[in-house]
């Protein structure tokens, strides 16, 4: 039996100019011809003027552009018909339920479009994953990123390193076939060269800081300062609008406020977090603990000083700077203070040192410059690099590949030509889980959860 016709509005729910009503499976064109009787059936691939009818009723929906494919040569490798529509909900709507009272048809899951395109092998697992993250892109990286997998680039990396590890596979089940007619050693060493650079170009890969992840999801920033020393303000600033409440009362920012930029095409999430300090209500001192929580887990804490904590900076807040992985904005210098020489930077070694005035301005362009500059660095790698992988999924099946190709190394001569092709197997199968090539039944699911109807 075939798979029964899928169908969704593929575009967005809101009222539009266009919303286009996506088809998939053996049912597709006949429920083209159903909708729109009286007319020829479109020729694959060219858009055509149709009255859209409620077989039910007899009633006009909507004069539409309709469309069709002819699988393999479609995006699910089905039969695929399209209805382009005036966006209004009354004629989707109509549409919809029209199409839900043919047999054989029935709505689509989400994902499920994109799903049938993999199980067609129109795309592996990482491209059909792609197809998400474009849909989500919201920055320009994210987008460049989300096409180049889609064009194969991640795939292609995976299934080449996949491939050689089974032409290893096969030189060392071939000395466990021909043991007696010795093969010569320097075939064996070459083999376990070319593994061993295979290890090497996966750690290298692995080690990449978390770039493709870190863009996919966002650079996660958290201000952190005592209270006052003007983080909301200076969020405010940054996000060019009122995200959170400036006052001059202390500790107003009690939770954590979160705001989502795009930072030279690289999407960050700016924390604002409660100011730092003692307190005893205890609603305050729970914020300071989120605070607290949020520059542990951040990319790069952006740590708001103020003249007031100049320059003997306070332990906590020095601790906050000390790992490098921060930059230090020296607030309100409107009030004077850095000029007069006062604030030595020894004490905050290796941290970036802003002075700025969140409230003039001053200085918050070259500090946005350097923190563009900082973040393109945490998500981006240089031009021309190889594609990072994008999910904590790929990762994980990575460092399983690595560990049992290192197993298989490491006892390559004690252990015997059995034991070492096992551990080859399973580094190459880690692989294949990633695109998809081996035993992926029940992974389906999880990824394609990800997606939205229609997709
Ligand atoms: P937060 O508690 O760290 O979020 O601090 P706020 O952003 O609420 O700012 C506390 C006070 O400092 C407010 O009255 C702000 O207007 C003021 N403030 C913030 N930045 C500056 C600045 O650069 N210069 C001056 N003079 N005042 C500032």
């Amino acid at each position: 039996m075939t798979d029964p016709t899928i169908f969704a509005l593929a575009s967005g729910g809101a009222r539009a100019g266009v919303a286009v009503v996506r088809l998939s499976g053996g049912g597709a064109a006949d429920a083209l011809s159903t909708l729109c009787p009286g007319a020829s059936l479109p020729a694959p691939r060219v858009a055509a003027l149709r009255d859209v009818i409620d077989p039910a009723t007899g009633d006009l929906l909507d004069r539409a552009l309709v469309l069709r494919f002819e699988g393999p040569a479609s995006f699910t490798g089905e039969d695929v018909a399209e209805f382009h529509l005036h966006g209004g909900p009354a004629v989707v709507e109509g549409v919809l339920s029209a199409l839900g009272r043919i047999g054989g048809l029935r709505p689509a899951e989400a994902g499920e479009f994109t799903r049938r395109a993999f199980l067609n092998g129109k795309m592996d697992l990482t491209q059909a994953e792609a197809v998400a993250d474009l849909v989500d892109a919201e920055t320009a990286e994210q987008r460049r990123q989300a096409l180049d997998q889609a064009a194969g680039s991640l795939g292609k990396l995976y299934e080449d390193w996949r491939q050689r590890l089974i032409g290893a596979i096969a030189h060392v089940e071939a000395t466990i076939d021909f043991a007696d007619e010795d093969l010569p050693e320097e075939i064996d060493r070459a083999a376990q060269d070319r593994l061993a650079v295979l290890a090497g170009e996966i750690s290298a890969h692995l080690d990449d800081g978390r770039r493709g992840e870190r863009l996919r999801s966002g650079v996660h920033l958290a201000l952190l300062g005592r209270p006052n020393a003007g983080k909301s303000t200076l969020l405010n600033l940054l996000a060019g609008r009122d995200a959170a409440i400036v006052s001059e009362t202390a500790g107003t920012t009690r939770d954590v406020i979160e705001v989502h930029l795009d930072l030279g095409g690289v999407p960050v999430i700016v924390a604002d977090t409660a100011g730092l300090r003692d307190s005893d209500d205890a609603i305050e001192r729970e914020g300071v603990r989120r605070a607290a929580d949020r520059a542990d887990r951040a990319d790069l804490r952006l740590l708001v000083l103020e003249p007031g904590d100049w320059p003997d900076v306070p332990a906590d807040l020095r601790a906050l700077a000390a790992d490098g992985n921060a930059m230090v904005l020296l607030n309100k210098v409107d009030l004077g203070g850095v000029e007069g020489g006062s604030f030595d930077g020894a004490d905050l070694e290796g941290a970036v040192l802003r002075p700025l005035s969140a409230k003039t301005g001053d200085g918050v362009d070259a500090f946005l410059a350097d923190l563009t500059a900082r973040v393109r660095g945490l998500a981006l790698a240089g031009a021309g690099a190889a594609p990072a992988p994008t999910r904590a999924r790929h990762r994980h099946a990575l460092e399983e590949a690595r560990t049992s190709l290192e197993a298989a190394l490491a006892g390559w001569s004690d252990r015997g030509a059995e034991l070492t092709a096992e551990d080859l197997r399973l580094a190459a199968r880690a692989i294949g889980r990633i695109t998809g090539r081996v035993d992926v039944e029940d992974l389906l699911d999880v990824i394609f959860s990800d997606f939205c109807i229609g997709k």
